[in-house]
């Protein structure tokens, strides 16, 4: 049986307080089985539309922000010739703007991959 994410949480709030089984099975009209697959979060578990534009919110927000600290460090590390543990090779190399399937791009001088 599919249950709202808030009401998920409010039964594993509950259930972390002290409340047993039987209780929680009364306050939320829920067997003791539905209730085992929520707090073992097995069941199904239904997102609002509020919820679901809010994680796409964060996750975009995000992506901004990854976007930007990428560039920051793409270009501080290569324009500045600072040399890099490259997270590929695993080998100390400096980033290069080197020409990768038909376009410029900072890469590993080392592996000639893009590490990030
Ligand atoms: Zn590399």
């Amino acid at each position: 049986m599919p249950v709202e994410s808030s009401v998920a949480g409010a039964i594993k709030k509950d259930y972390d307080a002290g409340m047993g089984y039987k209780e929680l099975a009364k306050k939320y009209r829920m067997s003791f089985r539905d209730l085992s697959k929520v707090l073992k979060e097995e069941g199904s578990v239904v997102v609002t539309k509020r919820e679901l534009e809010e994680v796409r919110s964060q996750i975009k927000n995000l992506e901004e922000r990854l976007d930007k600290a990428s560039y920051l460090i793409r270009h501080a590390l290569g324009n500045n010739k600072i040399t890099f543990k490259c997270p590929l090779c695993k080998e100390w190399s400096y980033l290069k703007l080197l020409d990768i399937e038909d376009s410029k791009m900072w890469a590993c001088e080392k592996c000639r991959r893009v590490p990030f």
